[in-house]
C-alpha cells in the first residue's frame, strides 16, 4: 500500500513529502542523509485527535502491544506501545536527534579501512 508521508532530514531539517509503503519510517534526503518519518502530537488539540496520526505508524502485523493499541487506542496502550517499540512522538518544538554526518563518518572510518586494505594486501602478496 502506497501513501504520501512527510519525512524530516536528520541533518538539514528539510521536510520532504514522499510516496512510500505505509510502514516506511526512513528515506534518504536530497542532501544524502537519513530523513525520518515524523508525526506530531499537538498539546492544543482536543483529546483524542492525536490518536489517528499515531495509529497510522503502528505495525498492523505487530506484536500484542501493537494489537492492543490498535484495538483500544488509549493513553495506557499508547504508553505501552511506545515502551515496546522504542518509538515516541516529538514534543512540541523538539528537534530530531542529531546523527553523525556522512563526512564525519567517513573521516572516522577511513583510517580503519586503509588499515584493513593494507592488511589484505600483505596477506595476498
Ligand atoms: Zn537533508
Amino acid at each position: 500500500m502506497l501513501v504520501i508521508r512527510d519525512f524530516k532530514c536528520s541533518e538539514c531539517g528539510k521536510v520532504t513529502e514522499k510516496i512510500v509503503g505505509y510502514r516506511r519510517l526512513k528515506v534518504i534526503c536530497k542532501c544524502g542523509c537519513a530523513a525520518y518519518r515524523f508525526f506530531s502530537i499537538s498539546n492544543t488539540k482536543p483529546h483524542g485527535t492525536w490518536i489517528p496520526s499515531v495509529l497510522e505508524v503502528v505495525d498492523k502485523n505487530g506484536g500484542q502491544h501493537c494489537q492492543e493499541f490498535l484495538k483500544h487506542p488509549n493513553r495506557t496502550n499508547y504508553e505501552n506501545w511506545k515502551k515496546k517499540t522504542g518509538l515516541r512522538h516529538l514534543e512540541p518544538g523538539e528537534k530530531l536527534p542529531q546523527r553523525e554526518s556522512r563526512e564525519d563518518k567517513f573521516k572516522r572510518i577511513k583510517p580503519e579501512l586503509l588499515k584493513k586494505a593494507r592488511e589484505r594486501e600483505v596477506i595476498t602478496i
